[in-house]
């Protein structure tokens, strides 16, 4: 599927495009598409007034393409509760179908889903879900490579993205899931988590985007 206008505002959303510049590279391997055809919308998006680009920086979203973008992340994340909830499908599973149905659902459409969830706050991956004409405003978080050895830490957020969803799948490693790192094995090496239930071993790669709460010592 050839990314849309839509796509590439919603990732840069989720890189952070709303106070940080994104750069071309970035876009790029978000969406695997080419260099060329990244410039080329990204022209498109400057003139429409969604995007500011500042040369030899990157792009930073304006006020109108984060409202877009926010309504369509509204959309997506809601979709994602419905399917987990249900239609049992799993967090990995989830994107693909999604991605589709969030470029048909109308505003109506997607307040009476809210309304039938009970207005969820968050997505299975943890992401905010904003209400109906508000931003996405992602709580600050560090990622899982940020904490010292025997920090107390919750799962509280992942990217949504399905070579790490398969791999968490795989390893048993669940949103907020409570933890204690036992071990950091040097060189950029794997981090161990424990609990009474359970040991997980992380990679290096996917703890760089495991976000997670500390949990305040009693
Ligand atoms: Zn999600």
């Amino acid at each position: 599927m050839t990314p849309n206008r839509e796509d590439y505002l919603k990732l840069i959303l989720e890189l952070g495009g709303d106070h940080n510049k994104i750069n071309n590279k970035q876009i790029v391997t978000g969406l695997s598409v080419s260099p060329a055809s990244v410039s080329e919308m990204i022209t498109k998006l400057v003139k429409e007034s969604l995007l500011d680009h500042v040369p030899y920086q990157g792009v930073q979203l304006t006020e109108k393409g984060l409202v877009l973008a926010s309504s369509l992340i509204r959309k997506h994340r809601l979709w994602e509760v419905f399917l987990v909830q249900h239609l049992g499908y799993t967090w990995n599973e989830v994107h693909d179908e999604a991605e589709v149905l969030e470029h048909i659902t109308s505003s109506k459409l997607a307040n009476r889903l809210a309304n039938y969830l009970n207005s969820p706050a968050n997505c299975p991956h943890g992401g905010m879900i904003p209400a109906e004409g508000a931003l996405v405003n992602e709580k600050e978080r560090k990622n899982l490579t940020s904490y010292p050895l025997h920090a107390k830490i919750r799962i509280a957020r992942v990217l949504d993205e399905r070579e790490l969803l398969d791999y968490l799948v795989m390893i048993h490693l669940h949103l907020n899931e409570e933890y204690e790192i036992v071990e950091i094995a040097p060189y950029e090496g794997p981090i161990t988590l424990k609990n009474n239930k359970k040991t997980v071993v992380v990679s290096f790669k996917a703890a760089n985007s495991i976000f997670v709460d500390t949990i305040p010592e009693e």
